[in-house]
Parts: C-alpha cells; structure tokens; sequence
C-alpha cells in the first residue's frame, strides 16, 4: 500500500503532499498569508463560482429523528435500500464520541479501529484551522480488498455494505485485505484487550456482540475474532432492527446523515442535492459510500479537500 496515503489516513500527515502543499502556502509570503490573500490557494474557480449554501439549520434532535423515521421506512418497505452515509465536517468538533461510541458498538482492541477522527491541521491565515474528519471504511461500491482474496470472503451486499465472511476470511487472507485497502480502513484482530494486563481486566470488553449475523466475544476462549479482519460494518445489526448506527444516534453536533438513497424524501438524499460533496479518490474509481460536503462555512475561507486529497 502507498505508505504516504496510510501516514495521511493515520493522522500522522504526508510527507511529501504535504511538504509541497505548505511549500505552495510559503511561496505567497507569510504576510500575504496573514493578510488572507494565502487563502487563496486553497479555493478553486470552481469552488468561486458555486453558490455554497451554508450547513443545514436543523438541529442534531430533529435530524435524528427524522433519519430514524427514514430509517423505519426503509426496513419495512420491502425494498432494497440503498445505505449512504454523508458527513459534515464543518460540524464535527473532534471530539471522538463518534469513535467511543463504535468501540463500544463494534468491540476492537488496542491499535484496532473501525472509526477515528483524523485532524488535519491547516497553518494558513490568521488564526489556528483545522479539519477533523471522521474516517471509516468506505463500502466502496468496487472494493479494492475484495480483489486480493477468492470470491465470497468478501460480499458486496444488495444494500452497499461490505461484508466479510470471517469464517474463511482469516489469517494471511485477512492481512491481504487489510494491505489492499488504500485507506489503511481494515485491521487484523490481535485478541488484545485495553486491560489484559492490568490487575482488573473489564468485563466490559469480554461482552458479546454481533457483526455480519453471527455473535461473537473478545474473552479468550470464546468464539472471537481473532486473526480475523475487521473493519465498520455500517452498523448492519443495527439497521435489520430499525436502528441508525451508533456513531451517527451519539454526534452531539449532527455532523452525520445516514439513510437510504434510494428514497428521494429522506433526509440523506435530500441534504446531498444540489450541494458540492467530496467522494474521497474518486479517481480510483471505487465508488465510495461514505461521503463529505465540501462547501464552507458562510463568510469563512472555501477550503477545497483536493488541496490535501486526490479525487
Ligand atoms: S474502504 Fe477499504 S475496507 Fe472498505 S470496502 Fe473499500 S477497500 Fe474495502
Ligand atoms: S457505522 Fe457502526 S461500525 Fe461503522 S463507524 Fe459507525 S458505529 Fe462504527
């Protein structure tokens, strides 16, 4: 895997991206910078001429509710939905309540992850700027893990979500697919608990949980997962019972959409019309599911996502 891609997704910046890109910021001059005329750089013609209305008004209750009440619609219509999840990282905070929130939903281990919160500082202008920006796999619609392992140990499933069988998906298969991934969105469970090798191990981490229709448990000797590849699973046991997924029902700033595109009255169909959204590496041709607006905040600096990310 492209090892600058994997330091970017891992919070710890890319090097060379990033070196040219604070090179191209230098290169206005740090007093034209504090001016704001560095800004600039970072704002496309495209982006110049869009008509960027701001972030929606509603408050987090209301959309909840409404995403809840899109939700039930779809798992009792009988159709085939299909699963989006829309995020806007003007309205994240970087508090990680999201990311808690799927530990806790989706049982993972030191080192293990299934969201966090990358923090993209921006030295340009005047005062501090960053971008906190949730991260989690894509459910890419042509998923580059699916490709390096035989048919079947990983489904793309009628509703977008990607499935891994982790019956057969284990061991030197599972590490294939997390180095396949671009995004560094997979990891191999190891078995480890936050305390294994404390004085008070927490029961907490041995409960039971269900991922792709089966139960499991992190406690030894359980049926567990280690040596198994895990990733987010968008929740799936939680929408076959009508219920959003954990990272999005615990945002304390609304900052995520979630529901099914394939109805245009819900909300996540409806907030993404007519808006500039960024579908990560689009260039790569995986067709994500899990996508960001990219407009800005009214009378704030347009920060274009291209500035750090390729299309
Ligand atoms: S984001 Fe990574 S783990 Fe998720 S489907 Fe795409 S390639 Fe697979
Ligand atoms: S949808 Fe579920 S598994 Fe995926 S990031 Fe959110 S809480 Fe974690």
């Amino acid at each position: 895997m492209d090892e600058e891609k994997a330091r970017e997704e891992r919070g710890q910046g890319a090097p060379n991206r990033r070196r040219a890109f604070l090179q191209a910021l230098a290169g206005i001059g740090a007093g034209a910078a504090a001016a704001g005329v560095g800004l600039q750089v970072l704002q496309s013609p495209q982006a110049e001429a869009a008509e960027i209305p701001p972030p929606l008004a509603e408050s987090t209750g209301t959309a909840l509710i409404r995403m809840q009440q899109d939700l039930e619609r779809a798992v009792t219509s009988g159709r085939t939905p299909s699963w989006m999840m829309v995020v806007d990282t003007r309205k994240c905070s970087g508090c990680n309540a999201c990311a808690v929130a799927c530990k806790a939903e989706v049982p993972t281990g030191p080192g293990g992850f299934a969201r966090r919160i990358v923090i993209k500082d921006l030295p340009i202008g005047p005062r501090p700027f960053a971008v906190f920006k949730p991260v989690n796999c894509l459910q890419c619609d042509d998923p580059p893990c699916a490709k390096v392992v035989p048919a079947g140990m990983i489904r793309k499933r009628p509703d977008g979500i990607v499935e891994f069988d982790h019956a057969t998906l284990s061991g030197p298969y599972a590490e294939a697919a997390a180095r396949a991934c671009p995004w560094n969105l997979i990891h191999v469970d190891s078995g480890a608990t936050y305390t294994m090798n404390t004085p008070a191990p927490q029961a907490y981490e041995d409960r039971s949980f269900e991922e792709y229709g089966r139960t499991y448990s992190r406690k030894k000797g359980s049926v567990g997962l280690l040596g198994r590849a895990r990733k987010c699973t968008f929740c799936a046991h939680r929408l076959e019972q009508g219920v959003l997924p954990a990272c999005v029902t615990t945002c304390m700033s609304g900052a995520m959409y979630f529901g099914d595109m394939n109805d245009t009255s819900s909300l996540v169909y409806q907030v993404t019309q007519g808006r500039r959204v960024f579908k990560g590496h689009e260039n790569t041709g995986v067709k994500p599911r899990v996508i960001y607006f990219e407009e800005s905040m009214p009378g704030a600096v347009h920060v274009d996502c291209e500035a750090c990310h390729s299309r």
